[in-house]
């Protein structure tokens, strides 16, 4: 049964599979002592969840192995577009491709074994997927907090599904970055507190998609181009980059639904409403921030690139009702005012 279920999760499109029996997640400690000093901003649920976080059979009851399986999502190019956003969120939500794919294959394990029972975690289940995934063979963790796998790398999705059944179990996977601190110095905001250690309220991911409010001065400038997310400590990371003996690194993505969209300019962005913005981004995970983040996100990206020509669309929202987006555009216009000055 165990290889069957790795062979037809393969089969299905996932790149990673490995099974881990269902227990404690090792780094549950660290995970309440990264909650108890503060680092998850305004992320609630993290705490209201954690207690099902360290806990997975309280997700299924009886729950003997979990199955975790990983998705590569690099694309093949970086779409042309005049922001950055995370290769993450360039296709289709992950959540309901990966969801699909792991409830198939519930369905093909119940047609042999009908007394199993699963339960699919794809974020919204709150497990430590990482700390499941390592125990399953997939990746070690990398300073950066991601979770990396030596011949592929770290652009992963990763998913979960509990189940009932007694399995055979993968060895934990072993390996680590040594001396190398390369993606604690490029991250523009400092987040990567020390190594292994993310302060998410300083993540530019947290600051352009979970947080709601304004985005604190102090990083408006660290953020750069990035419209949703970023990538900066995965691409600045060597299990990342092609390698001549490494041929699986950095190939792209399978998943025809993971394919880059088009995407808007930031200028369209700019001038988008609420329902242009839903339907622009229907089944993309952009949709997270809604369309006051990304407008607000939109106007930092517009302040950074200091281009007079965006300067007309970046006014309307000066007289907006909303005071977390006047706030950004007139941050955004003092920006384009003090690049004048400088001339
Ligand atoms: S950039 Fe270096 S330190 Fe950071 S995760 Fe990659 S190998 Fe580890």
């Amino acid at each position: 049964m165990t290889e069957w279920i790795k062979q037809y999760a393969r089969a299905l499109g996932f790149d990673l599979v490995g099974i881990a029996p269902v227990q404690s997640p090792p780094h549950a400690d660290s995970f309440l002592l990264w909650l108890a000093q503060g680092y998850a901003g305004t992320m609630e649920y993290m705490e209201r969840t954690a207690h099902l976080r360290i806990n997975p059979v309280e997700l299924l009851p009886e729950a003997r192995s979990a199955v975790v399986v990983g998705l590569n999502y690099a694309p093949a190019d970086l779409p042309e577009t005049d922001y950055r956003i995370a290769r993450y969120a360039l296709g289709d939500d992950y959540h309901t491709v990966i969801r699909e794919k792991l409830e198939t294959l519930l369905g093909a394990i119940q047609a042999v074994e009908p007394a199993a029972q699963g339960r699919v975690c794809v974020d919204s289940a709150p497990v430590l997927e990482r700390d499941l995934a390592m125990l399953a063979g997939l990746g070690w963790y990398g300073k950066n907090t991601c979770l990396i796998n030596t011949p592929r790398g770290s652009y992963f999705f990763l998913g979960v599904l509990l189940l009932t059944l007694e399995l055979e179990y993968d060895s934990p996977a072993h390996g680590g970055c040594g001396t190398c601190r390369l993606c604690l110095d490029a991250c523009p905001t400092g987040a990567l507190v020390e190594p292994y250690q993310l302060d998410a309220r300083k993540c530019i991911s947290y600051l352009t998609i979970e947080l709601r409010d304004a985005i604190p001065q102090e990083y408006r400038e660290a953020v750069g181009e990035w419209l949703f997310g970023c990538d900066v400590c995965q691409e600045v990371c060597p299990f990342n980059r092609p390698r001549a003996h490494q041929p699986l690194r950095a190939q792209p993505t399978r998943e025809p639904r993971l394919q880059p969209r088009s995407l808007p300019k930031l200028a369209e962005i700019l001038q988008m409403n609420e329902a242009e913005f839903a339907e622009r981004f229907r089944g993309s995970a952009v949709k997270r921030t809604k369309w006051r983040g990304l407008v607000r996100n939109a106007l930092i990206v517009a302040g950074n690139k200091r281009d007079p020509a965006l300067r007309p669309l970046i006014e309307q929202y000066r007289r907006h009702e909303d005071p977390v987006l006047r706030d950004a555009a007139e941050w955004a216009i003092r920006q384009i005012e003090s690049c004048d000055t400088d001339v």
